[in-house]
């Protein structure tokens, strides 16, 4: 097995290289090695059935694993009825589009508004969860997995502990463990090894060894501020953590096979590829 590696949406030198649509992308990633490719529907879910079924058909006959980014409009502890509306048709529009294409996960930010009351927040967005997912079982959709990402700024619901206590719910919930974010939000908490065990260490915890030998991860170099996420970096400037590395040598050690998508700003596929040829190191080097 081991782990995939692959880009969130289309960087420019896939344009650059002369390709216009999304279909042609499973294609390009095999050609360069990829395993992995994140869909965004970040601005809303515009994909019809037709292409989605394709992109599906495209995607396994080059062997990618596709993920859905559903819209960032998502506020699941709100307490406005027509935010909360929203927020469901966004999660339901996902899982079918994630149903067409036969995507593994639906990510998704759960969303701003922490304020005062985190426990207040939190326990409204797992009673919203809740309802998305019995609507989804109604409709079909009750094997689509749901992945809550972790969140880059201490405002947005979403620290490493309110993921997996929403992910506890139910077994169609699963972790998205963003690192950049949890290194952001932390103020650039993760250092050393140890800081990625306690992260891996609280997945396999609370929800079991499959919820971390399957790990829906996001990495890429990040700058923040007191305030958390700044912006999506990328490796070239050199300048911006966290280490994959250290990340890397656990996923060896520890034998997990996770999907990493890779969010460098602009490098998304650039920077999959040398989280990749990092991984493929460290575990050649451990095996020989
Ligand atoms: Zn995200």
């Amino acid at each position: 097995m081991g782990a995939r590696f692959g880009p969130a949406g289309n960087p420019p030198s896939f344009y650059a290289r002369g390709f216009k649509s999304s279909l042609e992308m499973p294609g390009w990633l095999k050609e360069l090695g990829l395993t992995a490719y994140e869909y965004q529907c970040v601005r809303g879910v515009n994909i019809g059935e037709q292409a989605a079924v394709r992109l599906g058909e495209v995607a396994r006959r080059y062997d990618i694993a596709l993920s859905i980014h559903a819209p960032y409009y998502i506020t699941l502890g709100t307490d406005d009825p027509a935010l909360k509306e929203k927020t469901k048709m966004h999660l339901l529009k996902s899982m079918q589009a994630a149903r067409w294409m036969g995507a593994r996960v639906v990510v998704f930010h759960p969303g701003t508004g922490v304020g005062r009351d985190r426990k207040e927040v939190l326990s409204r967005a797992k009673k919203l969860l809740k309802e998305v997912l019995a609507e989804a079982g109604e409709m079909g959709l009750g094997d689509v997995r749901l992945a809550p990402e972790t969140a880059g700024k201490p405002a947005q619901l979403g620290t490493l502990e309110e993921i997996l206590e929403l992910c506890a719910l139910d077994a169609q919930v699963v972790p998205a463990v963003d690192f950049a974010h949890l290194h952001a939000a932390g103020g650039g908490c993760l250092k050393e090894v140890d800081d990625f065990a306690r992260v891996l260490d609280r997945v396999e915890e609370c929800l079991g060894r499959r919820a971390v030998e399957e790990l829906h991860v996001h990495f890429s170099p990040i700058e923040y501020t007191a305030k958390g996420e700044k912006r999506h970096r990328t490796l070239e400037e050199g300048l911006y953590g966290p280490d994959f590395s250290l990340l890397a040598g656990l996923l060896v050690e520890r034998d997990l096979s996770p999907t990493v998508i890779c969010e460098s700003y602009d490098r998304q596929v650039e920077d999959a590829l040398a989280y990749r040829d990092l991984y493929l190191k460290i575990k050649s080097s451990r095996e020989g």
